[in-house]
């Protein structure tokens, strides 16, 4: 048995939710038809909107179920500018440097498409987006000819609650707050924050939240976009008119129930489980530290102090090596982690968040991410600091650092 340390990447599948997905799917039945099985299906996925609205402190209207993170990105992305471009003529997008690319490459297909504008938000060391910042790109972008600040020609504010790679939370209710009273819609990408921090859609300020059911231990491929009752949406598919008519497609029954099953267990566990990971997290720091390899910890981190940092994250760089050959080391010694975005694995690039940063490319290429869980022990913790010593010299000798 290998010890899994990419929770990140994808964390395994419940017991309870697996139990729900069989229970559902054996029953089948399309949630739009109008028969009984149909009816039944719908009332299923109805009872899971609640729940994930429960859990999250949406209102179940606000629910827009998708196939995970990545479409809901691209819907709110990709549906509010088309909306804000057809009734304000608004063609900027202010977004977070340190975004996982279910964002970053809808913005950039925008840019290049569609002669969108784009502010980066640039991160501190830490990863941070600062407040200030935002509001000044935001005075900054004000129409030339206007003053009202509704008359700002920015489209969507887009910046996640959680980072995928160095754990950095953000300021996110902050944040939506200064958009708000711009009166510019904002998106928060919290598919690694739910299930490890308090997430509250209504408190959070967001009007467009990005949610995902594998990384809190329910299936790959169910999602939700939450999108307030008043967030102005063009579909990307049409079809069936599903979903507020903004998400065509059958809905996945099945898939609904298991999400909601594993969400209402991941956040009735979070409290506690969040304070194990921290002190398992800040274990596995501390000994990697220890063993004197000149390891650093990026992102928010202090020994002993509680920080802006997930509480499942550790991200390390070590000098002199590749990230891809500490990834296929450790795996060939039975431990499984990643460089960094599970998405960008076998593309060997230093990682935009380390650059945005601000760290050196010889540096970012050095990253190591060690993502806990449900699942994690302090066995896992103990395979990856034996393996460790080994693994850095024959990865600093591949490299000739050594
Ligand atoms: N956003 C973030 C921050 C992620 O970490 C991921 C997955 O790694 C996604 C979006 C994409 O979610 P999904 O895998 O459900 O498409």
């Amino acid at each position: 048995m290998s010890a899994y340390l990419d929770h990140a990447a994808t964390t395994p599948l419940r017991a309870s939710a697996r139990a729900a997905w069989v229970e559902q799917s054996q029953r089948g039945g399309n949630p739009s038809s109008l028969h009984t099985s149909g009816r039944a299906a719908r009332a299923v996925v109805e009872e899971s909107r609640e729940e994930i609205a429960g859990a999250l402190g949406a209102r179940p209207s606000e629910v827009v179920f998708t196939s995970g993170g990545t479409e809901a990105d691209n819907l709110a992305i990709k549906g509010t500018y088309a909306a804000r471009l057809a009734s304000v003529g608004a063609r900027r997008l202010v977004v977070g440097g340190t975004e996982h690319h279910a964002v970053l490459d809808p913005v950039e297909h925008l840019v290049q498409s569609q002669g969108a504008d784009v502010t980066w938000l640039e991160p501190d060391r830490c990863g941070h987006i600062s407040v200030d910042d935002l509001k000044s790109a935001l005075v900054a972008t004000l129409a030339p000819a206007v003053g009202a600040t509704d008359a700002l020609d920015v489209a969507i504010i887009s910046v996640m609650w959680a980072n995928n790679e160095v754990g950095t939370v953000q300021p996110v209710a902050d944040l939506a707050a200064v958009a708000r009273e711009a009166g510019v819609p904002f998106h928060t990408d919290a598919v690694q924050a739910v299930g490890q921090l308090p997430v509250d859609f209504a408190a959070s300020g967001a009007d467009l939240m990005t949610v995902s059911a594998h990384k809190v231990g329910g299936p790959v491929g169910v999602g939700a976009l939450l999108a307030r009752r008043d967030a102005r949406l063009v579909p990307l598919a049409h079809g069936g008119g599903q979903e507020r008519q903004v998400r065509s497609g059958t809905l996945d029954a099945a898939g609904i129930r298991a999400f909601a099953v594993a969400l209402t267990e991941a956040v009735a566990e979070r409290d506690v489980e969040a304070k194990r990971l921290t002190a398992l997290r800040d274990h596995l720091i501390g000994r990697a530290l220890a063993l004197d390899l000149g390891i650093s910890v990026s992102g928010c981190w202090t020994a002993g102090e509680a920080t802006d940092r997930l509480p499942g994250n550790a991200h390390l760089l070590v000098p002199g090596c590749e990230g891809d050959s500490l990834l296929y080391l450790l795996d060939a010694a039975g431990v499984e982690c990643s460089t960094g975005s599970a998405c960008q694995a076998g593309v060997p690039q230093p990682s935009h968040v380390l650059l945005a940063m601000g760290y050196p490319e010889a540096e970012a290429r050095g990253a190591l991410r060690l993502s806990l869980g449900h699942t994690s022990t302090d066995a896992d913790v103990d395979a990856f600091i034996a393996a460790l010593p080994r693994v850095v010299e024959r990865a600093r000798r591949a490299s000739g650092a050594a």
